[in-house]
Parts: C-alpha cells; sequence; structure tokens
C-alpha cells in the first residue's frame, strides 16, 4: 500500500499569524485521519510557528524550497539545517513556478534533493511539461527528462523517501485540470520509469501526486486512478475547509 499524501503548497501566501490561525483550524478538521498524510507548505518565514502549532497533530509541515548548501555566502537563501532545526518533514523542490521565474535546472534540483535526503528531509519532487511541450507530443519526453535529472544519483533505498509530484504546467491555477484518464496515463509512465530504475517494489512504493487545480470536487475522482497518491494543491488550499474536503476526497 502506497502512502497517500494530500500537500498545499501555499505559495506565496499567508503571513505567519495567519499561517497559525489556519493550521488551527485545519487541525480539528482534519484530527483522527491518519489514512492520509496532511501536510502544508508554508513560507519560510512561518515555518517555526507552523511547526508547534501542529505539534502532536497528524499534520506535518513543508518547506517550499531550498538552497543544497549547509551554509555559505548565498543572500537570501535558506539551508537544509535551517529547516531541520526547526523540525519541518518536507520539503517542495523543483516547482515549475522556481524553474520557470529563477531559472532552476534539473541539475541544481538534483543537488536540493540529495541535499534534502542527506538532511532527513522528505523531498517532493515537482515534474510536469508545459502546454506548447504538451500540444508537440512531449509530455513524456519533458516528464521522463525532469524525473531522471531529478533523481540522477538516488539510490533505491533513499526513494522511499522521495515524493513525485506530476503538475502539468498548463494546469496550474488556470481552473483547468487535466481529466483523470491524462494524468493517470502521465502518472503511470512515471510508475514504469521508476521501476524501470529502481526495480517493482521501490517503484512501486513511491508516492505520486497530482497537482494543478484540484479541488474539493474534482480530487475525489483524480485520487481514485490507480497511480493518483494524493495531490499537491495550490489554490484550494488556502481555505482549511476546502483543503480538508479534498485531505477526506483521498480518503
Ligand atoms: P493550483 O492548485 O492553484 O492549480 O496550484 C497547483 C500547484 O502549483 C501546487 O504546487
Amino acid at each position: 500500500m502506497r502512502k497517500i499524501i494530500v500537500a498545499g503548497n501555499w505559495k506565496m501566501n499567508k503571513t505567519n499569524k495567519e499561517a497559525v490561525s489556519f493550521l488551527s483550524e485545519l487541525k480539528g478538521l482534519v484530527g483522527g485521519i491518519n489514512e492520509v498524510e496532511t501536510v502544508i507548505g508554508a513560507p519560510f518565514t512561518a515555518l517555526s510557528d507552523a511547526v508547534k502549532e501542529v505539534e502532536g497533530s497528524n499534520v506535518k509541515i513543508a518547506a517550499q524550497n531550498m538552497n543544497p548548501n549547509e551554509s555559505g555566502a548565498y543572500t537570501g537563501e535558506i539551508s537544509p539545517l535551517m529547516l531541520k532545526e526547526l523540525g519541518v518533514e518536507y520539503v517542495i523542490l523543483g516547482h515549475s513556478e522556481r524553474r520557470e521565474y529563477y531559472g532552476e535546472n534539473n541539475e541544481f534540483i538534483n543537488a536540493k534533493v540529495k541535499a534534502a535526503l542527506n538532511h532527513g528531509l522528505k523531498p517532493i519532487l515537482c515534474v510536469g511539461e508545459k502546454l506548447e511541450e504538451r500540444e508537440a507530443g512531449k509530455t513524456e519526453d519533458v516528464v521522463a527528462n525532469h524525473v531522471q535529472g531529478g533523481l540522477d544519483g538516488i539510490t533505491a533505498e533513499e526513494m522511499k523517501n522521495v515524493v513525485i509530484a506530476y503538475e502539468p504546467v498548463w494546469a496550474i491555477g488556470t481552473g483547468k485540470t487535466a481529466t483523470p484518464e491524462q494524468a493517470e496515463l502521465v502518472h503511470n509512465f512515471i510508475r514504469l520509469l521508476l521501476i524501470d530504475l529502481y526495480g517493482k517494489e521501490i517503484g512501486e512504493g513511491v508516492t505520486i501526486q497530482y497537482g494543478g487545480s484540484m479541488k474539493p470536487d474534482n480530487a475525489k475522482e483524480l485520487i481514485s486512478q490507480k497511480n493518483i497518491d494524493g495531490g499537491l494543491i495550490g489554490g484550494a488550499s488556502l481555505e482549511a475547509k476546502s483543503f480538508s474536503e479534498i485531505v477526506k476526497a483521498a480518503l
């Protein structure tokens, strides 16, 4: 049985106070749900209080980015040591917004994945094609390149702590969700690739989330697909009630 993970990616939203108030509400809404791992990706400024707020609950905290170095002259960056000390458990890496707006490439993202694993943080590696790439019939090439590039040098044992999020860029923030069938085709492709790279047991065990306009009313159909093991949710994770409905849809 694969772990089902429903994670919110707040992106650049919520002050520290807003984050704490959201988490206080969310704890009540998802309390007792242990079949689904509930994760919130908060901004760096809210991570410390977010971790304290969820202590003793079933909600876990993720960072949305990380520098691969432990320390040094990298103005404005946050290191794995800093996240680990706070009690952060997951880190979202290689999100398409970071690839697009901050020029992150596979090599840099791969260094981050390695650094996260070396420090006991679980990476959520985001992969996915742009609209023009899909229309040019390159979806599988792009996704394979993101998966292989992001995971270069990662061992089968380490893969037990890696989560993949398939996020077609054309579905992010657009309200245009991939159909469950469209998403499942790509998830199945990623699954076969992981089995090819790491063997059946490890490949079958990796959680592959779907992301891109997932909402309470489409989550169930998406997550019920064979290789869709939860979601990475942007817009619909900003409100505790609607996010909790997605968590419940994954039950
Ligand atoms: P939306 O749910 O707002 O489309 O965002 C998805 C996403 O980018 C999650 O990382």
